[in-house]
């Protein structure tokens, strides 16, 4: 049989797959209607001043150039109701049918679990892209400079990123909502897996496992601030951390004791943070705060590698990371290498 680590993976790529599916499809007239908003506006800012770099020389003009565009923002494709009810169905069945393979797998009995409705979480979804939209509307009715106009164009853009969040929330919010009905109907703990390169504060989450009925502890690597307990993921906009079920007799130690499949994943959240893996929008500093601090905590690497370890201490020290190596890169460097010996 598959590890439950195999099986969980392997589910929240078929969730991200789906994600990525539907805001392709929502995103795609959308971004075609903004492109299309954005040239006519620049055409007439050029037709009426001359260039795109020129000043309004009647503010009457400029006003009428920003009225067409919040009227062309507000007939933008953004009825996805539909869409993003299917989706949410979608997300809800993939998780019922991972929660039956895990609880099947284990020799648990697999309860049936009620359908819920999607329709108001679609609405709400609608509701937050359309209030987005109102809020670039407001600032087009108000054009009257050069800059003004780059600042109404890139503000635009803000709304496709808005969609993409509402899928995100869609297909990973109702994949939690799912797992967790699944957790109280088996009487089985909700275990929480972080995504990849998931956030100090996820990544915190990582390998917690609680009863369906009780919140996640607060936890959180980051020094900065404190967070608020949670029943289920995601933590916060464009979180892709999922919930898996847990039974801790679920775990076979074997004759050589190995650790538990939540422990394991505490162990990799851990390790991460020493070796300062982050997205390109953390910032460095977080990263090596929250080493310094799981450094100083007693306890807290058990069984982490020394080599690991002593990178982390050394990163603290110095101030910074050591770059993490490129495999491609790696090749690369080694490649040209041998070209420069053959000569
Ligand atoms: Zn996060
Ligand atoms: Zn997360």
């Amino acid at each position: 049989m598959r590890t439950q680590a195999d099986a969980d993976l392997a589910f929240s790529d078929r969730l991200l797959q789906l994600e990525r599916s539907v805001a392709g499809d929502l995103t795609g007239p959308l971004d075609a209607a903004l492109k299309a908003a954005a040239e006519a506006a620049a055409t007439a800012w050029i037709a009426a001043f001359g260039s795109l770099r020129a000043q309004p020389t009647d503010p009457a003009k400029a006003k009428v150039i920003g009225e067409a565009f919040a009227a062309a923002l507000s007939a933008l494709p953004i009825d996805v109701t539909g869409p993003l009810i299917t989706a949410a169905q979608e997300a809800f069945s993939i998780t019922l049918d991972h929660a039956a393979v895990l609880l099947d797998g284990h020799g648990e009995d697999v309860p049936a679990v009620p359908s819920i409705n999607h329709r108001p979480g679609a609405v709400a979804a609608v509701q937050a892209i359309r209030d987005r939209i109102d809020k670039s509307m407001r600032l087009a009715k108000t054009l009257d400079s050069v800059g003004g106009f780059t600042h109404m164009v890139a503000d635009s853009r803000v709304i496709t990123s808005v969609v993409k969040a509402q899928c995100t929330q869609g297909v990973f919010g109702t994949a939690a909502t799912g797992m967790l009905m699944a957790a109280r109907e088996a009487g089985v703990s909700k275990l929480w897996v972080a995504e990849r390169d998931a956030c100090l504060h996820c990544t915190a989450h990582a390998g917690l496992f609680v009863k369906p009925g009780q919140s996640f502890p607060a936890v959180t690597y980051s020094t900065s601030k404190p967070l608020e307990p949670v029943s289920a993921p995601p933590l916060h906009r464009w979180c892709r951390c999922h919930l898996t079920l847990w039974k801790p007799s679920w775990h076979e130690p074997g004759p050589t004791g190995v650790p538990s499949y939540p422990d394991t994943l505490r162990r990799e959240a851990k390790r991460s943070v020493l070796q300062g893996r982050r997205l390109p929008s953390e910032s460095e500093t977080a990263r090596l705060r929250a080493a310094k601090q799981l450094l100083e905590t007693p306890g807290a690497l058990d069984r982490a590698p020394k080599s690991v370890i002593r990178q982390a201490e050394t990163a603290v020290r110095k101030g910074e990371f050591q770059p993490r190596p490129d495999p491609k890169r790696a090749a690369e460097n080694r490649a040209a290498r041998e070209r420069r010996n053959q000569r």
